[in-house]
């Protein structure tokens, strides 16, 4: 089913699913909530409004808290950095569109090479015990003091899977077994891609690590929504509340954007966009 879905993104442009891909996605069992750049999320009930009719719907949700919305600092729309010394050999950069490209690229005026810039994943875990989510308070910046999934930058060498499981011990002291994709949550404005795995406690242990003032079970009515750290997280959140109030968890693709004229850093300002679901 993951295949699947990952393909027909694959398929699908950046700007717009065609009707016809609409309806193939809906005759293999995706339902699509919203394909509109101009979608909202609605504010106050905590689960995602959906739509029958297949189209523009979410939720939106308001707060005067500012934090930040990257697990690291942004620097600029798209999050490119200027690159001005070549990586490899140390030369200086030029910024050109090399041929057969679309895109302005730091160039190496000694080697040739091209530092391309891509998106970053960041891999975390939701974990269910006893009915109970577990959040850890983060003990850094960005956004100290708020809660969290434990998630982090997947390294060189290791799976999401793996990462996943890697930074819940990190930042929750927990060893955990790793059940199934929940969410792939996009970010284009800071080029971050979020893959939150359900998991489960393979000792009812954990620990803050440090990275983390304070781990905690929440009861799904319990979730700290003003105190949460970041957009990507909100969202998990409320997918995962509406998914286990109507039964069971799905698996959910989506990208976060912030809606015109609001701080960046209001992560209760967002959109989500291209929501599928299987
Ligand atoms: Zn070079």
């Amino acid at each position: 089913m993951l295949k699947i879905l990952q393909m027909m993104i694959a398929s699908t442009s950046s700007s717009s699913l065609s009707f016809a891909n609409r309806l193939n996605l809906q005759r293999r069992g995706f339902s699509i909530i919203s394909l509109s750049s101009s979608t909202t999320f609605r504010n106050t009930p905590s689960i995602l409004s959906t739509s029958k009719t297949h189209s523009v719907k979410s939720f939106r949700m308001s707060s005067t808290r500012s934090d930040s919305n990257s697990i690291a600092p942004s620097t600029s729309s798209g999050n490119f950095r200027k690159v001005n010394f070549c990586q490899w050999c140390g030369g200086p950069t030029k910024h050109e569109i090399p041929d057969g490209d679309e895109k302005m690229r730091a160039i190496c005026t000694q080697c040739g090479k091209v530092a391309y810039q891509n998106p970053k994943m960041v891999v975390g875990c939701l974990i269910e015990h006893e009915e109970k989510i577990l959040l850890c308070k983060r003990n850094i910046q960005p956004s100290y003091g708020l809660w969290t999934l434990p998630a982090g930058f997947m390294e060189m060498g290791e799976s999401a899977a793996e990462g996943a499981i890697r930074e819940t011990q990190e930042e929750a002291g927990a060893d955990v077994e790793v059940l199934s994709p929940f969410a792939q949550l996009d970010i284009p404005l800071i080029g971050q891609t979020y893959m939150i795995f359900l998991a489960k406690l393979k000792k009812p242990h954990f620990s803050p690590g440090p990275e983390s003032i304070e781990c905690r079970l929440f009861a799904l009515d319990e979730i700290p929504f003003d105190s949460l750290a970041f957009s990507s997280m909100l969202v998990t959140l409320k997918l995962y509340i509406e998914d286990m109030r109507a039964g069971k968890p799905k698996f959910h693709y989506g990208t976060i954007s912030k809606r015109p004229g609001t701080s960046p850093s209001d992560i209760h300002a967002s959109t989500l966009d291209y929501h599928l679901q299987s």
